[in-house]
């Protein structure tokens, strides 16, 4: 194994596999470490994502997608449900990945284009010089050695400790992150063509609840609760047993996982010298849904463009890598973080009474294409108070 590269990516997740194989495909040296020993596995995720977003990255394949969505619905406190059609529901349908598969392949390509891979290879601590981030010491095989690196990104996940080691502020404020608990199970009864979203506060305090079908009566069954609402007798999973026992009595579980989301705002910097940030470690996912695998993308791959440049130019201080910052943040992601994160904050608020009202007034109207902006719209209408604070986002 080498010791010195131009890039070491820390997590092997859909973020640090794009930054990897970005990076390596124009010719820089790269070494990526992920902790686990497989790569994709435990799975902690619902794995859906919007078509548009993931062909952006890369086509389709069948061999890592398990269910092409065709229609979402979305479920009201009241039991009231309304159908999202494929032309109306835009990044609401799409694909339910295969993340033990999706995860490896991307792993995969950023090895094929030169990366070294090195898997149950811990970061433990990052190695610091002159106050700036100069690799990471690994813990392999219960060995320690150095890497050196000229950049370093955190790919990390939402754990997020290697920033945080290197002195960067990673906290998320106890309740914007999403207590989640998920059963892959099999056996139900569902439209093996349709994700459903269930809310209500009875259901899944400021979160919701999911089913996302996996094929052949197989779903993911999970829920997000806000972190503040969770407690002895009322944690994600209790409230998740409860919807199971009433909604599919008969069905069997093969896989639990527990995991956090966060809802908070994106980390206030994602740079540092010689270091970015991408991904769930750098509090870069959607605050309404939760959703990450393509914010991880797309970050991962600007930070392996934005070290290319800074590798070649000779410099890889935090200015030089400030593109990468300022770029995520004034993209079409960046704004809707923004943007949704201000809804999310009012509507995690908001009682089943005005849940229950939205659903409806959404489900009475033409939609054009359904987006967060009609659900803004729909939000003010239902509670006009609402104008006052959230008019800025209109
Ligand atoms: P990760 O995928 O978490 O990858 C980080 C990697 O870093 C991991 O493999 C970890 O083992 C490794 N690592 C951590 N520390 C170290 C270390 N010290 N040394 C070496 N390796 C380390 N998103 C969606 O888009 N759609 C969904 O349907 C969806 N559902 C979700 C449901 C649940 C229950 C949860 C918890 C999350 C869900 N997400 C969903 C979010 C999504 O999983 C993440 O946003 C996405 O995986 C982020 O990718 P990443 O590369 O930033 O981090």
């Amino acid at each position: 194994m080498k010791r010195q590269y131009d890039m070491l990516v820390v997590g092997g997740g859909p973020g640090g596999a794009f930054a990897a194989k970005t990076a390596a495909e124009k010719g820089l040296s790269v070494c990526l470490v992920e902790k686990r020993p497989a790569i994709g596995t435990p799975v902690r995720c619902a794995e859906g994502i919007g078509k548009e977003l993931l062909t952006d990255f890369l086509p389709p394949d069948p061999k890592w997608i398990s269910t092409d969505i065709e229609r979402a619905e979305l479920v009201a406190p009241d039991g009231f449900s309304m159908l999202l059609e494929p032309s109306k529901a835009g990044n609401e349908v799409g694909y339910i990945l295969d993340r033990k598969v999706f995860d490896r392949e991307l792993v995969w390509k950023a090895a094929e284009a030169g990366t070294e891979t090195y898997v149950k290879a811990r970061a433990t601590a990052p190695i610091m010089r002159n106050g700036a981030v100069a690799g990471a010491v690994i813990e392999q095989h219960g060995k320690k050695y150095e890497i050196n690196a000229d950049i370093v990104i955190a790919a990390d996940g939402i754990e997020s400790k290697f920033a945080r080691w290197a002195g960067i502020d990673t906290t998320v404020p106890y309740k914007e992150i999403e207590t989640c608990a998920q059963y892959l199970m099999t056996g139900l009864p569902i439209d093996s063509k349709r994700t459903t979203f269930y809310l209500g506060n009875e259901i899944a305090p400021a979160g919701y609840l999911w089913v996302f079908p996996k094929g052949d009566g197989t779903a993911n069954v999970g829920i997000g609760i806000g972190g503040d609402k969770s407690g002895d007798g009322h944690r994600a999973k209790d409230y998740l047993d409860r919807f199971i026992a009433q909604k599919f009595p008969n069905g069997k579980t093969i896989e639990l996982i527990i995991g956090g989301v966060s809802v908070c705002k994106p980390l206030a910097s994602t740079v540092a010298d010689n270091m970015m940030i991408v991904g769930d470690a750098a509090r870069i996912s959607d605050p309404i849904t939760g959703g990450g695998i393509y914010n991880a993308m797309y970050t991962g791959r600007l930070a392996g463009q934005t070290a290319i440049a800074a590798i070649e130019a000779g410099d890889t201080s935090r200015e030089a890598l400030m593109p990468y910052d300022t770029t995520w943040r004034a993209s079409k992601m960046g704004k809707a973080i923004e943007r949704n994160y201000a809804i999310k904050e009012v509507f995690t608020r908001l009682n089943d009474e005005k849940l229950n009202s939205i659903v409806h007034s959404i489900s009475k109207i033409n939609l054009e294409h359904f987006s967060t902006l009609t659900l803004l719209k729909e939000l003010m209408k239902a509670n006009p108070s609402l104008l006052l604070e959230l008019r800025h986002l209109r």
